[in-house]
């Protein structure tokens, strides 16, 4: 990225400072709130805490994730600002990789930022961005909190949710959609709630689920069998355990 702010490759925390400013610049950019910094902080920790790196557990969830992606129906990809912020070629590949629609998705809901969002997925390279036209709704949740795409995360099948606020994933795993989490908190509500909680950095999982789907794309035998082998709780243990223990 031609505007990256220059942190040297072999300060120990490269990869954490780096995506602080990608943060610090879509705030910038009027595509990430300033509730969002906060979000970008809680997650930090929890990835200290997880020794920055995809545990295995959390790589068979990304896995998983990546088989309901393709066996989906109707699979979308919901980009809230700070998913925006960090992946945004990363999300467009996984869609290219998996058939999955790009929907913008806000809690704090402003048409400026929903413009913002659609437009840098444009420039890296989507040709779709739904979300704006909020013809749907889910139900539960107030009039702001519920708007989506009636032929979006409406009518999807397979959600993939980054870094949900949790009545709002909730919400959609009541509307009976398999609902796909990436998390670094395996004690939020989000994450508990998930069908495939991932409980991992947005900038690892992505490119990772975009991997495994890249493999798995012509093998249904091999999708079931991911899907298959994992297990929800086991998965919430396992990290917990992780952050506890350092396994
Ligand atoms: P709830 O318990 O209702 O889910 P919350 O307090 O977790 O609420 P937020 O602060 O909006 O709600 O959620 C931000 C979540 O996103 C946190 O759980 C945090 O761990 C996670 N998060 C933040 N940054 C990242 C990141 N880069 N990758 C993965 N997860 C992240
Ligand atoms: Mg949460």
């Amino acid at each position: 990225m031609s505007d990256e702010v220059e942190v040297p490759e072999s300060h120990p925390r490269y990869e954490s400072l780096l995506t602080r400013h990608r943060i610090e610049r879509g705030v910038d950019r009027g595509i990430t709130s300033r509730q969002g910094l906060i979000a970008q902080g809680r997650g930090e920790a929890y990835d200290y805490l997880l020794g920055e790196r995809t545990i295995e557990s959390a790589d068979r969830a990304e896995r998983a994730a990546a088989a309901h992606l393709l066996r989906a129906d109707r699979a979308v990809i919901s980009v809230n600002g700070n998913a925006a912020a960090l992946v945004p070629g990363e999300l467009v590949e996984l869609a290219e990789a998996t058939g999955a629609a790009l929907e913008v998705n806000l809690f704090n809901r402003t048409e400026e930022r929903m413009r913002a969002i659609a437009e840098f997925l444009r420039e890296h390279g989507a040709t779709e961005v739904l979300g704006l036209e909020a013809d749907g709704r889910i139900p539960g949740l107030d009039h702001e909190r519920g708007k989506v795409d009636a032929d979006g995360i409406g009518a999807a099948d397979v959600v993939l949710v980054p870094l949900e606020d949790g009545d709002r994933a909730k919400a959609l795993g009541e509307m009976g959609k398999t609902e796909l989490v990436v998390d670094l908190n395996p004690l939020s509500r989000s994450a508990q709630v998930a069908t495939v909680p991932m409980i991992d950095n947005i900038v690892r999982a992505i490119p990772n689920v975009t991997d495994h789907a890249r493999e798995l794309r012509d093998d249904p035998d091999a999708q079931a069998e991911a899907i298959e082998a994992f297990d929800a709780d086991e998965a919430l243990s396992a990290a917990e355990r992780a952050i506890r223990e350092g396994e």
